[in-house]
């Protein structure tokens, strides 16, 4: 029999959901701030997933993700616990930020200290109230501001458990990425918890392509883990790992024109694009510092020396890459131009 699910002095039965709203911080008005989370709480034993979303309060994906998996999920027939976070930093959120009030990146100040700034109680609170509570995670990203990614799995696959999460969620690439201090996933492993970051489209946008292919990915490693049941056999695509990333940087200021985009297989000094100047001067070529796959592109043409332009990931067979990332597309039903 499975006992009541317990998350910061709440209760949630067996077979229940319950949206509960977790008391934060406040306002400089007073007013309390909370955090909105569902939980759903299977009627049969098995893992405690938390996924969660704008930890960067700008990128709006993810939220969207969060949803559409709860809306797939009947307690009735889950097979453990579902903790559903939509919006971790709302003082970020509120304002369209990626920040907290107090300029700090939550995701660079975890565990975070009941006593520390800002950002570090939100991070203490969440980790104290949700992460020690989690079996597994999935954390939700996008790039940045006037960046867009291609859908891809950052974690760390020497854990056995990791791996087949990452593999399961059918992004067509996986960063096997080492992991940064003060962030989400540096605290999960420190805990022994496994954990992927899905990275897709871009802040402050909805991507339809970014968020089908999110939900599918998290509901696929729900069946990994047995907490749904496994879908009728279809045969997946096999999602390529790949051996490092590279930035390419804008060698001149100016406005850029970029030719090719994200999922393209690029070689060694290809020109991706050139960068110009208002008044004509000769346009500047911009070159594939390596042969891979572009998995990050800057959205916006304006560019200083040394911008981060596109961002390449490499792999020992870059062919196989590149078909991954064409399956990925007929299979969303989507074309690359809307990632
Ligand atoms: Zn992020």
């Amino acid at each position: 029999m499975v006992s009541p699910f317990e998350l910061a002095g709440y209760q949630i039965q067996p077979g229940e959901r319950k949206v509960l709203q977790l008391a934060l911080a406040q306002l400089y008005t007073q007013s309390p701030l909370t955090v909105p989370l569902e939980v759903v709480h299977g009627k049969r034993p098995g893992p405690v997933l938390l996924i969660c979303a704008a930890i960067h309060g700008d990128e709006l994906n993810g939220i969207e993700i969060v949803n559409q998996v709860l809306a797939k999920v009947n307690p009735a027939r889950l097979k453990g616990t579902l903790i559903a976070v939509p919006v971790v930093n709302v003082f970020g959120f509120i304002h369209k930020s990626r920040y907290l009030p107090d300029r700090r990146d939550l995701n660079r100040c975890f565990p975070g200290s009941d006593k520390g700034s800002l950002a570090s109680r939100v991070a203490h609170f969440f980790v104290d109230k949700v992460v020690n509570k989690s079996t597994h995670i999935i954390d939700l990203h996008t790039g940045a501001i006037h960046r867009s990614n291609l859908p891809q799995i950052r974690a760390q696959l020497d854990c056995v458990v990791t791996h087949a999460m990452a593999l399961s969620f059918g992004a067509p690439v996986i960063l096997d990425a080492s992991i940064r201090d003060g962030s989400l996933r540096a605290v999960a492993e420190s805990r022994n918890i496994p954990v992927l970051l899905y990275e897709a489209g871009e802040a402050l946008r909805f991507d339809a392509a970014a968020i089908k292919a999110g939900t599918r990915g998290v509901l696929n490693v729900m069946r990994t883990l047995g907490m749904l049941n496994a879908s009728s056999a279809k045969a997946r695509m096999l999602p390529m790992i790949a051996k490092s990333s590279t930035w390419v940087r804008a060698n001149q200021d100016g406005l850029l024109h970029l030719s090719a985009h994200l999922g393209d297989r690029v070689a060694k000094g290809q020109q991706l694009g050139t960068i110009t100047a208002p008044l004509g001067a000769e346009p500047s070529p911009v070159l594939a510092l390596k042969s891979g796959i572009i998995i990050g592109s800057l959205t916006m043409p304006l560019v200083n020396e040394g911008d981060a332009v596109c961002h390449i990931a490499t792999f020992d067979a870059v062919k196989e890459a590149e078909h991954s990332v064409e399956q990925f597309v007929d299979e969303l039903a989507i074309t690359p131009q809307t990632f």
